[in-house]
């Protein structure tokens, strides 16, 4: 396909809640943009022709403007083997490979790329966000998880199958806590959501803070965002538990520095709003566990694109592919 000025990638951003398509041009403006709940329960297939109905509305309207679709890129949560089959993904449950790709091109008239949702959010600040003009940069989701995608010389580096970057099972501690993956004392334990409130309940019923219990006893369901406001006041055992997000962040960004010497990393996700409450101990952490660090610093700076990162990222993918 000879690409013209006029052309548009669709870009979509499934979620576990909501599914986003957005239409963009190669200099990254967003043209329009689409939302639908995910409904994962109506299974696989069923999100796939809807997302693929959604790309197909939206290129109709376009079309009126002169606009062509030139193709579609996927950022999706779990293991996506060789830009096309998912294994393994929280958001979209069921047994084996899932070959998403050739699903997709079943319906559209374009080729497909599908990538982790991490590694195209990277992908995206470093076009659009916070490590725009870079080359090599990493962004951290915290999250349900803690995503990871690395950016080597301006591409995703997605490894020989396609799932490299799995940073949040980085091992912070050898002998800590079981995560999902089947290892112990991975980043993830320490610096996603659900093991901040994980460690905060555990804290109340050992009765280290009073604010604790009460916060729990009024609201089951309390977030990490609760636990963040009481650690803002003072309570020690809150702050103690972003210290440990600190810490692990601290010690996963130590060894990327180590092994790949990257110009710039970005943290983003929910937790991240709690950066006061985290990032002192995870610069002091970097600057401790890394030479290399120590002997230049590169930034390590919260994340710009917030929810459009995977958006912006996803286009991209296609557009070099495309050649753009
Ligand atoms: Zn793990």
């Amino acid at each position: 396909m000879k690409i013209s000025m006029n052309d548009f990638v669709a870009s979509v951003d499934l979620g576990g809640t909501n599914l986003r398509v957005a239409a963009v041009d190669d200099g990254g403006t967003i043209l329009d943009e689409r939302r639908i709940p995910t409904q994962v329960e109506r299974g696989r297939d069923d999100v796939i022709e809807r997302m693929c109905d959604l790309i197909l509305d939206l290129s109709s309207d376009l079309r009126k403007k002169k606009r062509r679709l030139a193709g579609v890129g996927v950022g999706v949560p779990g293991l996506v083997y060789y830009h096309r089959e998912l294994h393994e993904s929280p958001n979209f449950p069921g047994k084996g490979y899932f070959p998403v790709k050739a699903k997709m091109e079943k319906i559209l008239p374009v080729e497909v790329i599908v990538d982790n949702d991490a590694n195209v959010a990277a992908l995206g600040e470093v076009w659009k966000g916070a490590a725009r003009g870079f080359r090599n940069a990493s962004l951290l989701t915290l999250g349900t998880g803690v995503g990871c995608g690395i950016v080597l010389e301006g591409k995703i580096w997605s490894g020989t199958r396609g799932t490299a970057a799995e940073t949040g099972h980085m091992i912070v501690d050898p002998n800590g806590e079981l995560c999902n993956c089947g290892s112990y004392g991975c980043a993830e334990t320490y610096a996603s959501a659900p093991w901040v409130v994980r460690r905060a309940r555990a804290a109340a019923d050992r009765g280290e803070s009073a604010f604790l219990k009460k916060l729990f006893r009024e609201n089951d369901k309390a977030t990490a965002a609760d636990i963040f406001r009481l650690a803002r006041t003072g309570d020690p055992a809150s702050r103690g538990i972003y210290q440990l997000v600190g810490w692990a962040l601290g010690i996963v960004i130590a060894n990327l520095t180590n092994v790949l010497d990257l110009e710039k990393y970005i943290i983003g996700g929910g937790v991240a709003k709690a950066w006061g409450a985290f990032a002192p101990f995870m610069m002091r952490e970097v600057f401790a566990r890394s030479y290399v660090y120590r002997a230049e610093k590169m930034p390590i700076v919260r994340s710009r694109l917030i929810d459009r990162a995977g958006l912006l990222g996803a286009a991209h993918m296609v557009w070099q592919r495309l050649g753009r």
